[in-house]
């Protein structure tokens, strides 16, 4: 099927209750009037999923697996069968489809589950038909059906795949805010909008904190070269686009401020010399699907000394995992921490943004627990009480409120 279609994804906040619902039953069906054929990916009504986890950790904190997923994808059926209610209502032919109708096969890593393959088929039957498919979000399947989650927020990815599988060049993800901003609105007043991102920033963002899309998507768009356009659900303006980075008319030195408070750091002296026991910590770690983001090691003649960072849901598992391993008053874990960091292109190619960086975290009396650089980004773990002041210093110092001025 080589027609244009249009791939729109909207997220948990704007299908959030019944009346917004309508409304984007509304916007679906005005751009099917207008000669659109629109393919709609929907995540769970906000808060939902969060409401599953919930429910699930009453039951244990560690539950995970094959009952987990089921329980989390329940989220999606809800919201794209109230869709196609609210635009059956409005007498335009809608058929909700979950992963297993619409073959969206994934490995069974569950939780974080990966698709690998899209079947178009009970799409295009759907479209033959002059139905609107609108497909659950964030869920998939096995090959032998069992239902999987490709990880919060995955509603994002789902779309990305399928402009991938019916080859579009082009996705657009609805949510609830106009833009992409230079840092969260929320912590920063000042924040900007920003209309064009590469898939590099955005990619670096999504990994750092930032929630508007979810890390996976951009990856995949930036493989297959897919422009993804984050726009408001509630407005028809433009929203940001995000590109492939020779479409950046410039490349700013940083393009945006971004903050997780999801990490906690694990401190290790003394750990033997060598790298054996590194080693073997990082496989226990890993194979219990844990993953590291800084590390940081050291060694001179009184000892070797080991630091790295996990997001906070993994310490309980992995505090088990380490305790086997290592004397528990060998360790410090610290917590209440957020990460800081800037993103942008321009930075590969000109010296002088960590001075910078750091010129503007100097401004207070604060700590600095670990550090870690790509070419593309800095990041500082600081303590949380630290961050919003600390934040608006280095939007400031990149004039970041100026939009991308240097
Ligand atoms: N409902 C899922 C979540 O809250 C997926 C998504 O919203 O994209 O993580
Ligand atoms: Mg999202």
């Amino acid at each position: 099927m080589n027609n244009r279609i249009h791939i729109k994804k909207f997220g948990g906040t704007s299908v959030g209750s019944i009346e917004k619902i309508e409304r984007v039953a509304e916007r679906i069906a005005k751009d099917k009037l207008q000669g659109q054929n629109p393919v709609v990916v929907v995540s769970a009504m906000s808060g939902e999923t969060n409401r599953l986890v919930g429910l699930a950790k009453q039951i244990g904190p560690a539950c995970k697996g094959m009952a987990y997923d089921m329980l989390l994808a329940s989220g999606e059926q809800v919201s794209v069968s109230l869709l196609a209610l609210a635009l059956e209502k409005r007498n335009i032919k809608a058929t909700p489809l979950l992963a297993h109708q619409v073959g969206i096969k994934t490995d069974a890593l569950f939780s974080r589950a990966r698709i690998q393959e899209i079947n178009t088929e009970q799409i295009e039957d759907c479209l033959k038909d002059d139905h609107i498919p609108l497909v659950a979000g964030f869920q998939g399947v096995t090959n032998g059906n069992t239902i999987t989650t490709l990880g919060r927020g995955g509603s994002d990815t789902t779309a990305v795949a399928l402009a991938v599988a019916f080859k579009q060049s082009e996705c657009e993800i609805f949510t609830d805010v106009p833009k992409v901003y230079t840092a969260d609105p929320r912590l920063i007043e000042k924040a900007m909008q920003i209309p064009k991102l590469s898939f590099e920033e955005m990619m670096e963002m999504s990994s750092l904190g930032s929630r508007v899309l979810h890390c996976r998507s951009v990856e995949i768009a930036a493989k297959y070269k897919i422009r993804i356009h984050v726009r408001s659900s509630y407005e028809e303006t433009e929203g940001t686009w995000i590109v492939p980075k020779e479409e950046l008319m410039e490349n700013p030195l940083v393009s945006a401020v971004t903050h997780d408070m999801k990490t906690v750091i694990i401190k290790m002296y003394p750990v033997p010399s060598g790298t054996a026991f590194i080693s073997q910590l990082f496989t226990a770690l890993a194979e219990n699907n844990i993953s590291i983001d800084v590390i940081s090691q050291s060694y001179n003649k009184e000892g070797q000394r080991l630091a790295f960072s996990i997001s906070d849901e993994d310490l309980e598992e992995a505090k088990k995992i380490m305790y086997k391993m290592i004397e528990p008053e060998k360790v410090t874990v610290i917590e209440n921490l957020a990460k800081l960091s800037i993103v942008g292109v321009g930075m590969a190619n000109h010296p002088g943004v960590a001075a910078r960086f750091f010129k503007a975290l100097n401004k207070m009396s604060m700590d600095v627990h670990l550090v870690t650089t790509s070419e593309i980004k800095i990041s500082a773990i600081i303590d949380k009480q630290h961050l919003s002041q600390a934040a608006e210093a280095i939007h400031e110092e990149f004039k970041l409120g100026n939009a991308h001025a240097l």
